[in-house]
């Protein structure tokens, strides 16, 4: 007997197979109990406040501010005196090294902000530590690289900053909507007001934090909490120059319909019913990792989620077995677990808005199935499901449900399957599993989407621009293209 097999015969075997819980601890975040509007460097005392809780154990977690209109206006004051008496007048090499810094804090503090973006958020640890941070930093750093290059990305166009950016982001992906928005306004030389969602404040709070350790100059970036009275207190200001909002399509006309012939720049980046189609020939163990971290990464909450799986019809049996195979292994509980695939539902408010969608998917002949599933009784929480048997005009292919459900319909042909796909009011992404690299760009060619991923979904980078179509929205985040709407350029230099 070897060393190794005596090791291996002392070696208790587990009673059990199950995972053992694995959770981070919180202990590295620690919350104020009270918090108010980080305004011109100093944190000004809310007049309202609310409750933002933790949507996994529904624990209050803080008290946070309902910014008033005089509040937002003070943040927007604060904003243009920082724009025009210093940062708009700072060489474009010393605005980068801002950037640099808070991409460095944002590494250094990378696990006390995956905490907290799971504990406020309720999306799964692993993927606030191995995506939304690393991303969230990689934006500071690549827009820290562009700040004094604008003459070059822009030639002959004479690019400067616009002026104050109001800024409201959406609660998936809090921090790293934040960089999507702050990286590119502060490079480009502009001052921001930026309004976080109800539900997930506490990320962009202790950003806050950051902005002191960089020495950023006060009210360069100004935070105001509140719901969406408190954006539309943005939205209206009339210190503002340029709005950026990332949310749903309906206020996101809302907003467009508010600033028509008011000169204010504005880009939209709404919602999207995303086709993730799957040809034939594709290999399919890779595609139905592809499709489940289309649709159930971060609980569905994605705006370019794979929410409509178009499956070649030839290959429909074998996708849907394996796909409902692989169901039955996805963890679902608390988000800061570290064995944990789906988190909780982001808000009460988000979950109804599932249920609902799902009993008319039911309702309208759609055939459903869910694997067994222990969810935990406080919080909210909803088992990940794929629909069968569905038609295009039913609502749960037609609407953005944003949650994890996944529609499955099928095609033909190419031709089909570009038809189909293109066949919402959305156009924001897409993807395509196909070993023809030919097919691949014949179908981005011919599909009406922003994104289109071939053998792979959501993958991000802070060099690719994103952003839609149709009523998915307008204007480019990331890459060069996101510089842009926080420009103006001289009318007499060219183009
Ligand atoms: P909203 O569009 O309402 O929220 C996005 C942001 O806008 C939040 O900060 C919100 O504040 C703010 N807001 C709300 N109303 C106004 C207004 N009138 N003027 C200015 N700002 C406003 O999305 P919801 O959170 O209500 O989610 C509803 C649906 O939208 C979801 O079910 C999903 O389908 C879609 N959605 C799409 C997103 C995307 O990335 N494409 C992101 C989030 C949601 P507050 O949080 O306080 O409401």
């Amino acid at each position: 007997m070897t060393e190794l097999d005596r090791k291996q015969d002392r070696t208790p075997v587990p009673k059990e197979w199950t995972y053992a819980p694995a959770p981070e601890s919180r202990d590295i975040v620690a919350l104020d109990e009270r918090y108010g509007h980080f305004v011109g460097g100093k944190w000004l005392e809310p007049s309202v406040t609310y409750t933002t809780i933790s949507p996994a154990t529904e624990e209050p977690l803080a008290e946070v501010g309902q910014a008033t209109p005089e509040e937002v206006e003070a943040a927007v004051a604060a904003a243009r005196d920082a724009f025009e008496n210093g940062w708009s007048g700072i060489s474009a090499a010393e605005r980068a090294k801002y950037l640099f810094r808070i991409a460095r804090i944002l590494q250094e503090r990378s696990r006390e902000f995956a905490v907290l973006e799971s504990l406020n958020g309720g999306k799964p640890i692993k993927e606030s530590r191995d995506v939304d941070l690393p991303l969230a930093a990689a934006h500071f750093f690549y827009y820290a690289g562009w700040a004094d290059k604008l003459e070059y990305a822009f030639p002959n166009r004479r690019p400067r900053p616009v002026g104050v950016a109001g800024q409201i982001i959406p609660w998936n992906f809090p921090l790293l909507m934040l960089s999507w928005k702050i990286a590119p306004a502060l490079a480009a030389g502009n001052t921001v007001v930026l309004k976080p969602a109800e539900t997930t404040p506490l990320s962009a709070l202790l950003f806050a934090d950051v902005l002191r350790q960089a020495e950023l100059p006060p009210g360069v970036v100004n935070i105001v909490t509140g719901d969406g009275r408190t954006g539309a207190a943005l939205v209206k200001s009339k210190g503002v120059d340029k709005i950026a909002f990332t949310g749903s399509t309906e206020v996101g006309k809302a907003i467009q319909r508010e600033l028509a012939g008011t000169g204010k720049k504005l880009t939209l980046e709404l919602g999207g019913k995303a086709a993730n189609i799957i040809f034939d020939d594709a290999a399919l163990d890779q595609a139905v990792e592809g499709i489940v971290n289309g649709i159930y990464f971060n609980q569905g909450h994605v705006c370019c989620a794979g929410s409509r799986l178009l499956v070649q019809e030839s290959i429909y049996e074998p996708v849907v077995e394996k796909l409902k195979r692989r169901l039955t292994t996805l963890r679902v509980g608390d988000p800061l677990d570290k064995n944990t695939d789906v988190g909780a539902i982001n808000s009460k408010q988000q979950l109804e808005k599932i249920r609902e969608l799902v009993e008319a998917g039911e309702q309208e002949g759609a055939e459903i199935y869910q694997p067994p599933c222990r969810l935990p009784e406080k919080g909210y929480w909803f088992v990940p499901t794929v629909f069968t048997n569905v038609a295009q005009s039913y609502r749960i292919a037609q609407e953005e449900i944003f949650g994890p459900v996944l529609s499955v319909l099928t095609f033909r042909t190419p031709e089909e399957a570009v038809e189909k796909a293109n066949n919402t009011p959305y156009g924001l992404s897409a993807g395509v599993w196909t070993e023809k690299g030919s097919r691949i760009l014949w179908m981005a060619e011919h599909l009406r989407a922003g994104v289109v991923w071939a053998n792979t979904f959501n993958r991000f980078d802070p060099s690719s621009p994103f952003g839609g179509y149709k009523e998915s929205g307008f204007g480019r985040e990331g890459g060069r293209h996101g510089l842009e709407p926080y420009l103006a350029f001289d009318k007499s230099a060219l183009p």
